[in-house]
């Protein structure tokens, strides 16, 4: 069992795609825990990235994940880290894998619906980062 961190993001919650999203994890054998919805302030965003700090992107990646509410989670199963990114698709929805949560319901690299942690490591800081 592994636990990872997803965040539906701004866009995910405008397009009211996070009943549909959820399915997709649940209907995979995972365990959805602790979402809620919540208001990132610039401060909390910029944390939250800071390896992307300086990045061309980053600016613009902090007005859009601060742009409306989000749904950070917990999801727990089988090889989750992995697998969850598998579900979600590459970063960038046209090189997103068919069938996937980008490929079916992103529409650029910067309002790409969905976050998933990428490792272990950034598993467990981003658990803590939202639930202590
Ligand atoms: P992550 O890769 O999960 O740390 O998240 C970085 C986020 O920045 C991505 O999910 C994209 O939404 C956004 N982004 C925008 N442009 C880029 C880029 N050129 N490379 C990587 N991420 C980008």
């Amino acid at each position: 069992m592994q636990d990872t961190l997803s965040i539906i993001k701004p866009d995910g919650v405008r397009k009211k795609i996070v009943g549909k999203i959820l399915k997709r994890f649940e209907d995979n054998g995972f365990e959805i825990i602790n979402p809620r919805y919540i208001n990132l302030s610039k401060e909390e965003a910029s944390e939250f990235y800071n390896i992307h700090k300086g990045k061309p992107f980053f600016d613009d990646l902090i007005i859009f994940m601060t742009s409306g509410p989000c749904l950070p989670f917990i999801i727990r199963g089988e090889n989750a880290i992995l697998r969850v990114r598998e579900l979600m698709g590459s970063t960038d929805p046209d090189e997103a894998a068919p069938e996937t949560i980008r490929a079916d319901f992103a529409d650029s690299i910067d309002s790409n619906v969905i976050h998933g942690s990428d490792s272990e490591q950034s598993a467990k800081r981003e658990i803590r980062f939202f639930f202590g």
